[in-house]
């Protein structure tokens, strides 16, 4: 027999689980059938429903069949693990997605990778032996397969205590934990199978309210309590201070799961919440954790321990629970080009005009990802810089006028509001103007006004990330402006970068802009300096960016973007300093910055000192056309005068 049936009855296209024995795991090959099969079904007329269910009673599915992971993990081929991953979870963001009703029926265990394909359809049916879980932590990964995507949507704290605690939830406690819609007896499950065969239509399924309450609903209060931090240390304090019986059973669940895994679930749980998230995000944070679990994480040792040796004592990284911020960045930063690509045809945007102004170092890269994602894309630069994808426009009123979306990326205010002025009366009523510059507030403020008097939306959304983002698609965006304006370039920024944040009012998205980069710009200099100073201490280079790097020094500045050459990544200390980020566009931030406090009469002496410094660097010591971290060659050749 077949680990899988996968066939049509009547107006339901069916897919059964068939390996009861082994709780009906799902292995590579049952993965990929399943996708072939709804491929197939999508837009296939005698198929009116999708219904999943399983052979034997104990079992829906217990999760993914992982003995092969294992097995090419341990000889350091990751690549196996990373495409079966990809695959799974472009499998998962399909049944989410998908345009027909998927009723999957869930009785007994679903867990990890029967979540992914159990509790994503329309209608997921549950009755009195269905235990639903996403225990990955026990084994050093975090909750994926979507999975992640509903435990930040679960209601207040539960997201965090589910993930990190692996716990069961009965029929009741899925329903509230949003992992179920309907609890039906399973007595009731074969006829309401045969029903939806013969007319196709869910309307049939009618839910019954269950017995009572759940255990883990009934422990609301004390979840909140105790998982309400912004960390897993948080997490762990609370509990061991409180000697209640719920606090001392969830410290022993915690004991038994990868600290890694649990903190950086705890961390994605809260990157994620916002207005912003679909299914797509979740699946790529969760992929930057498993693509990296074999080499970096716990996962080998957590599969060795659970189910080849059996001993269940893994031995952790960091098992005292006090996981470096470091190791979290090191797990959940962007993947670059080896980004999760779902290939989903909804992924590839919905094809809208947009007109890009100002196709520079970082315009030019984000103009050719959004036209690679399947968007019409005219650019116009006066330097005549083109783009791969990019009609090129003869002047920029003729790049915007059928444009739905007008992209700015322009090197300063007083250029933005020429530009603004010349474009705005020939956009479409409608439109939405996009400016991604970095300009100071009152700028901003003031385009935004012109465009609403044009019947337009105006967005300012400032970006951090670099070149490498833009290029990568990696860039955050600080957004402010309408609510409306922020949902109507929404799709555009999934495709540009990894994460937008609304700020407020139009400008908020420059505020925040010039308050990071003034971080920026005195962390960078602090980083600089006490490079120089190790130097004169006789500290190697190297040991002091091992000890910084994971101590309470540490930044982007030093991890992300090491100003010293051959220390840490790749960066531009390591090709001469040529520029990522130019020394002058930091003057320029830092100024915009000064200006503003200046304006809100706020005191921010470290950013004075940082702007003084980058102008004498840039006038007067060689900084102009280097990158800003070129800073420390600077003060490797000074002494204290
Ligand atoms: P850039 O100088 O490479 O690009 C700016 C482009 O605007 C140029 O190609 C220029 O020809 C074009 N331009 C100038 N006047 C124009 C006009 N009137 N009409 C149309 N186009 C015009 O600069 P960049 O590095 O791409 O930076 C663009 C913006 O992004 C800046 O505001 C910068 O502060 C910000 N930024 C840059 C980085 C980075 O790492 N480079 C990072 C974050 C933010």
């Amino acid at each position: 027999m077949s680990d899988i049936s996968i066939r049509i009855t009547g107006r339901a296209g069916r897919i059964t689980l068939q390996r009861p024995n082994a709780l009906n795991a799902m292995t590579y090959e049952m993965c990929l059938a399943i996708e072939a099969a709804i491929d197939q079904w999508r837009n296939d007329p005698a198929v009116a429903v999708v219904v999943l269910d399983a052979q034997g009673d104990r079992a829906f599915c217990s999760g993914g069949d992982i003995a092969d992971l294992y097995a090419t993990g341990l000889k350091g081929d990751y690549a196996y693990g990373q495409k079966f991953w990809a695959d799974e979870y472009r499998l998962n963001a399909k049944i989410f997605e998908y345009p027909k009703p998927v009723v999957s029926f869930l009785q007994g265990y679903t867990m990890g990778g029967g979540v992914g394909i159990g509790c994503h359809g329309s209608h997921r049916v549950v009755g009195d032996t269905s235990q639903i879980a996403m225990p990955e932590v026990g084994i050093g990964l975090v909750p994926d397969v979507g999975g992640s995507l509903m435990l930040a949507l679960a209601p207040d704290r539960l997201g965090e205590y589910l993930g990190t605690t692996a716990s069961r939830m009965n029929a009741s406690d899925a329903i509230f934990a949003g992992f179920a819609d309907l609890y039906i007896p399973e007595g009731k499950w074969p006829a309401l199978i045969e029903q939806l065969e013969v007319s196709g239509d869910p309307a049939c399924l009618v839910g019954e309210a269950p017995a009572e309450i759940g255990p883990i609903q009934s422990q609301m209060d004390a979840i909140n309590t105790h998982f309400y931090g912004v960390s897993l240390s948080d997490v762990l304090t609370t509990l061991q201070d409180d000697d209640s019986e719920f606090a001392q059973q969830t410290l022993k669940q915690l004991r038994r799961n990868s600290p890694l895994s649990m903190a950086c679930t705890i961390e994605m749980l809260h990157r994620m919440r916002g207005k912003n998230l679909t299914m797509a995000k979740a699946l790529d944070l969760e992929y930057r954790f498993t693509s990296r679990s074999m080499e970096h994480g716990d996962f080998i040792e957590g599969i060795r321990a659970a189910i080849i040796d059996k001993d269940r004592s893994p031995r952790w990284q960091f098992a005292d629970g006090s996981v470096p911020p470091a190791a979290l960045s090191k797990m959940l930063q962007p993947l670059g080009k080896n980004a999760l690509d779902l290939q989903l045809d909804t992924s590839k945007g919905n094809g809208m005009n947009i007109g890009f102004i100002g196709l520079g170092n970082m315009g030019a890269p984000m103009a050719a990802n959004l036209a690679a994602a399947g968007h019409n894309v005219t650019g116009f630069d006066p330097a005549g810089t083109t783009a791969a994808g990019v009609a090129v426009a003869p002047t920029g009123l003729d790049a915007v006028k059928d444009a739905n979306v007008v992209i700015t990326m322009l090197p300063n205010g007083a250029i933005l509001r020429s530009v603004a002025a010349e474009l705005i009366p020939a956009m479409k009523a409608g439109a939405t103007l996009l400016d991604c510059s970095t300009v100071d507030v009152d700028s901003a403020r003031a385009v935004a006004q012109d465009a609403g008097n044009a019947g337009l939306l105006f967005v300012d959304a400032p970006v951090s990330g670099g070149t490498g983002g833009a290029s990568g698609g990696t860039l955050t965006f600080m957004a402010g402006g309408s609510v409306a304006g922020f949902i109507a370039v929404s799709p555009l920024f999934e495709v540009m970068g990894q994460k937008a944040v609304h700020c407020g009012d139009a400008g908020s998205g420059q505020a925040a802009k010039i308050c990071n980069n003034m971080i920026l710009g005195a962390t960078m200099i602090a980083t600089c300096e006490a490079f120089a100073l190790a130097d004169k201490l006789g500290l190697d280079r190297q040991k002091m960016f091992d000890v910084v790097s994971t101590s309470s020094g540490y930044s982007w500045s030093m991890n992300g973007y090491c100003p010293a050459p051959g220390i840490g990544p790749t960066s531009p200390a390591d090709n001469d300093y040529t520029p990522g980020f130019a020394a002058e566009l930091m003057l320029k931030d830092l100024g915009l910055s000064q200006q503003a406090a200046e304006a809100a009469d706020a005191d921010t002496p470290m950013g004075a000192l940082a702007l003084a410094l980058y102008k004498q660097f840039v006038e007067d010591e060689g900084g102009l056309g280097k990158d800003f971290s070129a800073m420390l060659p600077r003060f490797e050749k000074r002494g204290r005068d």
